[in-house]
């Protein structure tokens, strides 16, 4: 039978993530990355472990169907490769840094300095929209150092919590992207890998809806039931049954994690009681 083969990032930040969504979206792998290849169980899917850089031209290529990749490495390697699916983790943003002491005005200050970045194609497109002329320097690892060491001006990297560039002296002063995992797809699947990859996706975009979304239980009194059930709208709309004491009633509801604290907050005010938060093992969306 015909597999989807997917790349994944054999060590580094994307590999723990990648291989755990594809756990909870049924497909679990006996060996880890130890080896180059390996196949799933429970669904026609095999796993090839690759350096990140390499993923998209070997998903342009067809090597592998499809790929887990960080957006950026995406951009850079300007691959004829479809995104498919956003997946909300290893988020982080691709900034200028200049050394903490040099002031800034704004992105003429960059003007013929040079930049180190292991990201020169988005760094070169950003310069170029912006009418900027300045020495891209290419580095591949620790770009960081590079102005503490006399080889460049500023640097052009990922940043996450800003703690590297300030343990090396720097400040950001542009973002120029944000980037979090994705999945890229060959353009030309067959029928076959297209249905397995509807499939996946499917699966995907249950475990992460799941993990968006918190279902919870609270006792409200009848009186306040009204405004109650309109600050918790849920899929359609929450569940209202009576409870065993007369006056109160039980109401079941989905929330989503961006709105949660707030709701919370809402419902005390209006007496709902025992409220209870349970996560949501899979939401078929
Ligand atoms: P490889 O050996 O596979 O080439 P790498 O060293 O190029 O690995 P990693 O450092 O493992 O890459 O980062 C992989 C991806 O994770 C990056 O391309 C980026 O999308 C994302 N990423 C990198 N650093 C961070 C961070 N600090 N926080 C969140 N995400 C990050
Ligand atoms: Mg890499």
């Amino acid at each position: 039978m015909n597999r989807l083969r997917i790349a994944i990032q054999k060590s580094g930040r994307l590999s723990e993530k990648s291989l755990e969504l594809l756990r909870e979206a049924g497909i679990s792998l006996t060996n880890g990355s130890r080896k180059l290849l390996s196949v799933a169980q429970e669904f026609p899917v095999e796993v090839i472990y690759l350096r990140d850089d390499d993923i998209p031209q070997y998903v342009e290529d067809g090597v592998t169907d499809i790929g887990i990749v960080g957006e950026n490495e995406f951009v850079e390697r300007n691959c004829r490769v479809d995104l498919v699916e956003r997946l909300g983790f290893a988020r982080c943003r691709l900034s200028l840094a200049i050394p903490r002491s040099d002031s800034y005005q704004g992105l003429e200050d960059l003007e013929n300095k040079r930049i180190a970045t292991s990201y020169p194609l988005i760094l070169n497109n950003f310069l170029h929209e912006r009418g900027i002329k300045a020495e891209v320097h290419v580095i591949n690892g620790s770009v960081e150092i590079a102005p503490s060491i006399g080889l460049a001006d500023a640097i052009f990297d990922i940043v996450s919590s800003g703690s590297t560039l300030i343990s090396n002296g720097l400040k950001e002063v542009e973002t120029v992207m944000r980037s979090e995992a994705v999945i890229i797809a060959n353009r030309n699947l067959g029928e076959e890998q297209q249905g397995l990859l509807q499939d996946l996706r499917f699966r995907i975009r249950s475990v992460l809806a799941a993990s968006n979304n918190k279902y919870i239980l609270l006792n409200a009194p009848n009186d306040r039931l009204e405004e109650i059930v309109r600050v918790i709208p849920g899929m359609k709309s929450p569940t209202v049954m009576p409870l065993a004491e007369a006056g109160w009633s039980s109401v079941h509801s989905v929330l989503s994690e961006k709105e949660f604290w707030a709701v919370i907050d809402r419902l005390r005010e209006l007496g709902a009681q025992g409220i209870l938060v349970i996560p949501i093992e899979k939401m078929i969306v």
